[in-house]
């Protein structure tokens, strides 16, 4: 049985990382007047509540969205995903990605969401039920609905890492979904560990080669004494215009936080 839960985590600091830069890409991708395909492998339960007790007891979302939603103005997507969330679900309401994703989304895009956890699903499908929801393995799930319709598309892998193998694994699913949907939008969160062990997996990734990809890491302090998690990774192959300059702007952010 799986025991990670986002809500320990959610509006931490690599999620401001991997949800800013998400909404940037599909604000720009939504802009086209075609319907594009939004298809998420790990979808949590897409709705959080900040002043819940998970969200207290590790203090991650204080370390991050808390003190860096100044970082956005209000017409960014990141803000409107935050404002379109608190208008769903109160005040202290926090969007994860569904939520980040459905901001920027029109009425006639196609918004696809695996996720393995019993309880998860449930609070994913109160939330979104606009979405095709599936109570399935999302790695598998990408393998078999891909290349989607409509083809056009972004696919977000954003797994827990609970499992060991998934470091090759995941790479793996990568490669295999460019293959099969080489239009597509693809992109991969994966936390930067001070023990190191994120290495398997931006190995498998380099070796893939940089053709057609951008990559954006950012570094933050551990949220509490002894946390392994030192930073944030996103890759993406396809990446949307102007992605890669928007990036470059968020690392700054964090890079000036950390002095
Ligand atoms: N993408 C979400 C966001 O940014 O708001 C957070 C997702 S969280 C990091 C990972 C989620 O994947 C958890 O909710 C977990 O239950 C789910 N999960 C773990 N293994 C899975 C699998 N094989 N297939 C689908 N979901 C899985």
């Amino acid at each position: 049985m799986l025991s990670y839960q986002h809500a320990y985590h959610a509006g931490n600091a690599a999620d401001v990382h991997k949800h800013a830069l998400l909404a940037l890409a599909l604000d720009y991708m939504a802009r086209k007047p075609k319907p594009l395909t939004y298809f998420e492998t790990h979808a949590g339960r897409a709705l959080y509540n900040l002043s819940g007790a998970e969200a207290r007891k590790t203090g991650e979302a204080a370390a991050g969205i808390a003190r860096m939603e100044g970082w956005f103005a209000p017409d960014h997507p990141y803000a409107r995903a935050l404002s379109e969330a608190r208008a769903q679900g109160g005040p202290d309401a926090y969007p994860g990605s569904p939520l980040v994703a459905r901001a920027q989304l029109r009425g006639d895009d196609r918004i696809v969401l695996a996720e393995r956890h019993p309880q998860e699903v449930a609070a994913l499908r109160d939330a979104l039920p606009v979405a095709e929801i599936h109570d399935a393995d999302g790695p598998a799930l990408a393998l078999s609905l891909t290349p989607p319709d409509p083809r056009r598309g972004f696919l977000l892998v954003d797994p827990s890492y609970e499992v060991k193998t998934e470091w090759s694994a995941i790479p793996t699913l990568i490669a295999q979904v460019r293959r099969k949907w080489p239009v597509g939008v693809l992109m991969l969160w994966y936390p930067l560990l001070a023990s190191g062990a994120h290495r398997e997996l931006t190995g498998k990734l380099e070796a893939m080669g940089p053709e057609g990809t951008a990559r954006s890491e950012v570094r933050f302090p551990p949220a509490r004494e002894g946390h392994g998690m030192i930073g944030s990774g996103l890759w993406v192959a396809n990446p949307p215009w102007g992605w890669d300059e928007a990036a470059r702007a968020l690392e700054l952010r964090f890079a000036l936080l950390r002095g």
